[in-house]
């Protein structure tokens, strides 16, 4: 058995533990591999991302948790690039690319927010109308490969953050998937690999992780792979939901998932992972 995590926030951004303590917890909890994929510097919101110097010290740090644990486990430097953030995307080991931010006349407005934050979002900048805010989220989605050369399209339907709990709107309209399959044939053509990303679970937003069904069914006819991550930004959630999610993409026809090697991303079975 073979399990990895990609998605790892660490004190360098807005994660709890040390990428050290990450490593411990993993070894001790029998975990084979980790990716660290801090969020990149936003100038537009430099308090939820690493600094500029933090990230030079954060890809120090990373090599030296490979030289000193690479015999126990495998360790991969990554970011998470926010689509917006301008910054140069060399020195990784693989990037996620992600969107947390709506450009609006040149404002970066953020939607990975509490529902209040997203309500308000919605009334100031769409009159209310949340479905149109849906729709513009994918429109600006499927820019993002003009922002960089990605390995994974990070928690690709975000906008659903609170869709269990606060029906900005609805995620079953022709419009709504419309928008969303549109976005994704877009990314698929340029990015291989999307993530099934637990993180809302974990953080208590939400009960199934991201994507929605019918998206990972179009993952699978676009011939995209599968990684399963987290999105941890706490030790205790390094494996959350990953049985489950499993299981989930095993009953949307998926028998693999990728997992990143030193010779890059290959396929492993379901089965042989976690
Ligand atoms: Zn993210
Ligand atoms: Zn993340």
């Amino acid at each position: 058995m073979y399990t990895q995590n990609l998605h790892l926030h660490t004190a360098f951004c807005d994660g709890k533990d040390t990428p050290e303590e990450l490593v411990l917890y993993a070894i001790e909890h029998g975990v084979q591999s980790l990716g660290f994929s801090g969020h990149s510097y936003m100038y537009f919101a430099p308090s939820r991302s690493m600094s500029l110097e933090g990230t030079e010290a954060y890809k120090k740090e990373i090599l030296r948790l490979k030289e000193k644990y690479g015999d126990r486990l495998d360790i991969f430097c990554g970011l998470e690039m926010e689509m917006y953030s301008e910054v140069p995307l060399v020195g990784y080991d693989y990037l996620i690319g992600s969107c947390h931010y709506l450009d609006i006349d040149g404002k970066k407005v953020g939607f990975d927010r509490s529902a209040e934050e997203v309500g308000s979002v919605i009334d100031t900048y769409f009159n209310g109308n949340g479905l149109a805010y849906a729709v513009e989220c994918y429109r600006q989605a499927a820019l993002l490969p003009r922002y960089g050369s990605f390995d994974i399209i990070g928690h690709f339907d975000l906008v659903t953050k609170h869709a269990e709990k606060v029906p900005f709107f609805d995620t079953e309209s022709p419009l709504y998937r419309e928008a969303a399959l549109d976005s994704l044939r877009t990314l698929a053509s340029s990015i291989p690999l999307f993530e099934v990303n637990t993180g809302a679970i974990a953080r208590g937003y939400r009960t199934s992780p991201y994507p929605a069904p019918f998206l990972v069914d179009e993952c699978r006819r676009l011939g995209l792979g599968a990684v399963i991550t987290s999105d941890c930004h706490a030790k205790e959630d390094l494996t959350c939901h990953f049985k489950e999610s499993a299981l989930y993409l095993e009953a949307h026809g998926f028998d693999s998932v990728y997992i990143l090697t030193k010779e890059g991303f290959v396929p492993m079975k379901l089965k042989e992972f976690i």
